[in-house]
């Protein structure tokens, strides 16, 4: 079978032949990356939607036997699951691998009372900051928060990520920090997406899984692939993935053209 994405699109060789091989697999588990891998960035991350080539290849692939479909984020699972477009037994992963959902009810608790309690001095000691630059904002996130600077000016937002980072630090060691695209994220319980991808390929004993992700933290989930698998990188930033592909279009296209190879698989 020779696999034909639409016209227009840009699909390597390469990449095609690793779908064509993953989509004749008795169990898969595809694992996307939400914000800048099906959905396009947006300013305001409430209203970031998979797009709708990307959604109805979804929902193809959740209706075939032997088909994972999971999230890979960094939101929180209340916000995934606010903008994924998913139905409650979907499996997630949120908060970069912290938080766990492999279907409706069965999570995996992400923090205890004192990680709590550590949060919430960090935030009230950081928070002044963060008010006192215009268009910065903090997103809670279970184990932690997020300081965005998407619409703050450059100059200011770089100042800003300097002055939270050692604050921070200096209040609390033993943080966890990560930088994303225009945001800068601490958190007091350390995971990554390649442990989230970890716990689904244990859970769900798939044959291989497929992952696409754009941002640095994708680079976790990556590194977690093994022999076999498909490891797709989103986007022009250097990645140790095997293939890549230019944007949000091109992944909705892939997610297409391997929901057709195992429908026709039957
Ligand atoms: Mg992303």
């Amino acid at each position: 079978m020779t696999l034909d994405p639409a016209p227009g699109t840009a699909l390597d060789p390469g990449l095609l032949a690793a779908i064509e091989r993953f989509a004749a697999l008795d169990r898969a588990l595809v694992a996307l990356d939400f914000d800048g891998t099906l959905a396009p960035e947006v300013d305001d991350p409430a209203r970031a939607r998979a797009l709708p080539d990307a959604q109805q290849a979804i929902e193809r692939l959740r209706a075939l036997p032997g088909t994972i479909v999971a999230l890979v984020s960094g939101r929180s699972l209340e916000s995934l699951t606010a903008v994924g477009g998913l139905p409650d037994d979907a499996p997630l992963i949120g908060s970069h691998g912290l938080e766990v959902r492999f279907a409706a009810g069965d999570t995996r608790p992400a923090v205890d009372d004192a990680d709590r309690a550590r949060v919430h001095a960090l935030r009230a000691r950081l928070a002044p900051l963060v008010a006192a630059t215009e268009g910065a904002w903090i997103e809670d996130k279970p184990a932690g928060f997020a300081v965005h600077t998407r619409v703050v000016d450059p100059a200011a937002a770089a100042a800003l990520t300097e002055a939270v980072r050692a604050e921070a630090l200096a209040a609390d060691p033993g943080l966890t920090v990560r930088d994303g695209k225009n945001l800068v994220e601490f958190s007091v319980r350390d995971a990554t997406k390649g442990d989230g991808l970890r716990a689904l390929r244990a859970r769900f004993a798939p044959d291989a899984v497929l992952f696409a992700g754009d941002d640095v933290t994708d680079e976790d989930a990556l590194e977690a692939l093994e022999p076999g698998d498909v490891g797709i990188k989103v986007g022009p930033a250097p990645s140790i993935a095997a293939h890549r592909v230019a944007g949000p279009a091109e992944v909705a296209t892939l997610l297409q053209v391997l929901a057709a190879a195992r429908e026709a698989r039957g």
